[in-house]
């Protein structure tokens, strides 16, 4: 006769939500839930013991869980993010390029590179409207009268301090999340945007650098990257 006394876990659920469930390799709800353990004899609960930390249940395949598996983000969360790094790198390099009244072939290129993210309706015109919108967040009384597009918000680094911080808020939570090529690919998307009318301008460079840091990169990855983007041969 074995197993006549035994502990085990009775739990109750708090929650339900969804989470990315490692076993399963993909989006899936979890219920958390708390527990106690008891003591069982013959198979029936007699004495309760020692409650447990709560946990996650993946619903779908029943793996168990710490809370910190909600750290993972969710693949439809981590898709969202990244197609809102495009963007913010998109309207940033954009703005370096001379904003407004950059020229048609960098204008261009940030549009492709926003469909292929996901942006699938977004044309020129939406995009300088977004531009537009962003770049009067800045607070500069030069940047409101609209006298003159290619200055709006044009400073030290390179794209105004709107969209500069739209590139730490977009960037930073997703970098940790992404392997090695999948931070220098973003990196590169932007960096072909701004080599679509020639070389980098200094405006550009320092942009692509920001973007570089807040990926985590140092400052001899970005300018390695920079560099190949620039050796890449263009259609
Ligand atoms: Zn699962």
């Amino acid at each position: 006769m074995t197993h006549v006394v035994a502990v085990s876990a009775r739990w109750h659920t708090e929650l339900l939500g969804e989470f990315y469930c490692l076993a399963c390799g993909g989006d899936r709800n979890y219920r958390r839930q708390r527990g106690r353990n008891w003591l069982r004899v013959a198979g029936i609960p007699l004495l309760p013991l020692r409650r447990t930390a709560a946990t996650l249940q993946c619903t779908s395949c029943r793996a168990r869980y710490g809370m910190d598996a909600l750290a993972h983000p969710t693949s439809s969360l981590l898709l969202a993010m990244l197609r809102n790094a495009h963007h913010a790198i998109a309207l940033a390099v954009l703005a370096a390029s001379g904003g407004q009244d950059a020229a048609p072939g960098v204008r261009d290129a940030a549009v492709t590179a926003l469909r292929g993210a996901g942006y699938t309706d977004l044309d020129a015109p939406k995009l300088l409207a977004e531009l537009a919108v962003a770049g009067s967040d800045d607070g500069d009384p030069d940047s409101a009268d609209g006298a003159d597009g290619a200055d709006v918000g044009i400073d030290i680094c390179g794209c105004g301090a709107a969209l500069l911080v739209e590139l730490h808020t977009a960037i930073e939570p997703l970098a940790p999340h992404l392997l090695g090529p999948g931070l220098t690919r973003l990196l590169t998307q932007g960096a072909l945007i701004a080599l679509a009318d020639g070389p980098y301008r200094p405006a550009e460079r320092s942009v692509l650098r920001v973007v570089g840091q807040c990926l985590g990169l140092g400052r001899e990855e970005t300018d390695a990257t920079l560099a190949a983007a620039a050796r890449t041969p263009r259609s």
